[in-house]
């Protein structure tokens, strides 16, 4: 890594803090109202932890052969490691131990794993329920009709504690639809709340990336995944 580079993440890493500031003001809260999680795939631990050194302290990997390669790296004593992409079952096992959310349950049969391998090492894991707002197919995440089936079925499990939402809405090309997905998600994640659902808890509604956290913000987020508006473009390459 660069001087260069780092200063970038710098300067990035300040404006990125000022928007979220900003937005979150003009939705009437806080700046720490919102949390800024970086999204850290393909970043090298150096500058991950270089991030974290500016202030920095919510970090997700999507992919659990990258956590687990990294994994002795970050500097988790001043930040916290979340698993933000999707899992398979099998897997589980691997991380849960490690991270402190699992943003993605999206099936009964996963959040049972991650409460069966949490028992096991006398834990209880927080999560989040991803949803599939935009009703893509092949795309992770429970459609908005299914999520109070699996909302009820993973209430009783006591490994896992339900935080809040997560959602990845469809790729758009203008802001305004953007904008309809976030609001949609906020009726939903309200609604929810509403309820009052043993054992569920509405606390965490994540939504909005590098190309849209300021709507996101704007339309009820209380956690932004920001990749490569920090760390600069991905490079899969290496
Ligand atoms: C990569 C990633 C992000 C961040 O994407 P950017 O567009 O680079 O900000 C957010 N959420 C998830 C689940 C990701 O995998």
């Amino acid at each position: 890594m660069t001087e260069r580079s780092l200063s970038d993440v710098e300067y990035n890493y300040k404006l990125i803090n000022e928007r979220i500031a900003e937005a979150a003001e003009k939705s009437g809260r806080k700046r720490e109202d919102i949390t800024f999680l970086a999204a850290t795939k393909t970043v090298d631990a150096d500058v991950i932890n270089y991030a974290i050194s500016l202030g920095l302290d919510h970090i997700g990997e999507n992919k659990v052969q990258e956590l687990l390669s990294k994994y002795e790296k970050y500097d988790l004593a001043h930040a916290s490691l979340q698993f933000i992409g999707h899992l398979q079952t099998n897997k589980v096992r691997q991380i849960v131990d490690k991270v402190d959310l699992i943003q993605s349950v999206d099936s009964l049969k996963l959040a049972s794993e991650i409460s069966k391998q949490s028992l096991k090492i006398g834990k209880k894991t927080d999560v989040l329920v991803e949803v599939n707002i935009g009703r893509e197919e092949n795309k992770s995440g429970v459609v908005p009709e299914q999520l109070d089936e699996l909302l009820c079925q993973i209430a009783d499990l006591e490994g896992i504690s339900v935080k809040g939402l997560m959602s990845i809405p469809p790729i758009c090309d203008n802001t305004h639809k953007i904008s309809k997905y976030f609001d949609n998600m906020r009726n939903i994640f309200i609604d929810i709340s509403s309820k009052k659902l043993d054992n569920i808890s509405m606390t965490i509604l994540s939504m909005g990336m590098s190309a849209d956290y300021y709507e996101a913000i704007l339309e009820g987020a209380t956690m932004v995944r920001v990749g490569s508006s920090l760390f600069g473009a991905r490079d899969y390459s290496k």
